[in-house]
């Protein structure tokens, strides 16, 4: 089969390679059918992630169909269309119980990170029963690519976290795929006022399509100043991180109101100076989270209800064999005006 792998910052190669078999009797090898390329895969090619080896096939976003399972999953059978979820859980462990499966003992996020990921023609998944979604006959299966990272990641993390109420203002700070899915499953809760922040006049651009009711060029115009202009001065309520950069973040911490909430959602590779001469009597909360996906099966009925429409952050399709022209429109993603980039097998 053909599949991107990754041998070292900076190095790609889309080749061939073994197909996958079932190791474990909780596996399913899934033909992929539909994937995309993620903003992690971007850190990892950079060599932020030095522990991701040499050979790694990656990818942890799709959609596909089961071509085979172990003798223990009893949730799908061969032929079933499903959802790859970035989160691999085992369902039985301390923290599956606790709904934490980002932090599964046997899982988390692993997929195209520690074992062989979506950027393939196939793919093995472990704990299958508890890490595929079923997708019924008829469904959009580009919208529900969506489903296996960014949209529950906005939500979880940017949504849950910040505790986006009725009635707030909420700040997004950056309009990539996560910080788009995090203005869009914001407006579950209505927010008031939803203020999304970038450096890419198109990406505002796009945010305002997507409900924005102000968007903030940071390369063009001092941020602070803006919000603090159209908060009278407060400060919002939620402001939600979806960058990972030391600037982005401190611009959370100095445009949260008293009693507000900073989600992170970023990667970050370096410290941040978290500000506590200036935080530590305003109230506030900071959360940080990996992607659970636990929300994966409610956001999936607002999806298929058409209630969000994620389709509509896919920008650039591709053939599964144009791989490195994906990456590289992807790499690009301000001049080739790219949010999410979907590759069909
Ligand atoms: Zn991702
Ligand atoms: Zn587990």
């Amino acid at each position: 089969m053909k599949a991107l792998v990754y041998y070292g910052p900076g190095k790609k190669s889309w080749e061939e390679q073994p197909k996958p078999a079932i190791k474990e009797s909780t596996d399913a090898l899934v033909r992929v059918l539909k994937t995309t390329i993620c903003g992690t895969d971007l850190h990892i090619m950079k060599g932020d992630m030095p522990e991701v080896a040499s050979g790694r096939i990656l990818g942890h976003e799709g959609v596909g169909v089961i071509e085979e399972i172990g003798s223990s999953v009893s949730n799908f059978k061969k032929g079933d269309h499903v959802i790859i979820s970035c989160v691999t859980s085992c369902g039985k462990c301390e923290y599956c119980k606790k709904g934490m499966y980002s932090h599964c003992e046997k899982g988390g996020w692993i997929l195209g990170y520690m074992i062989d990921g979506t950027q393939a023609e196939y793919v093995r998944i472990p704990y299958a029963d508890n890490s595929l979604y079923p997708i019924p006959a008829g469904s959009d299966e580009e919208a529900l690519v969506m489903l296996s990272d960014i949209l529950p990641t906005g939500f979880e993390c940017g949504v849950l976290n910040g505790q986006v109420k009725p009635g707030d203002t909420i700040a997004i700070v950056g309009a990539g795929p996560v910080g788009m899915a995090a203005l869009l499953t914001s407006q579950f809760y209505t927010p008031a006022e939803i203020i999304v922040i970038d450096q890419d006049d198109n990406r505002l651009a796009v945010a305002k399509t997507f409900g924005a009711t102000h968007t903030i060029n940071s390369a063009k115009e001092n941020a602070l100043i803006r919000v603090m202009e159209l908060t009278d001065g407060k400060g919002v309520d939620t402001a939600i991180e979806a960058v990972g950069v030391p600037p982005t973040f401190e611009l959370c911490e100095e445009i949260i109101s008293a009693g507000g909430h900073i989600a992170n959602i970023g990667v970050h590779g370096k410290s941040v100076t978290l500000h506590m001469e200036k935080l530590w009597d305003r109230n506030i909360s900071i959360t940080t989270r990996l992607v659970d996906t636990v929300t994966t099966p409610m956001l999936f009925k607002t999806v298929q209800s058409k209630r969000i429409e994620p389709k509509k952050l896919i920008t650039h399709r591709f053939k599964l064999d144009q791989m490195i022209e994906a990456y590289d429109t992807f790499e690009h993603a301000a001049r080739e005006k790219a949010l999410k980039v979907l590759l069909e097998n």
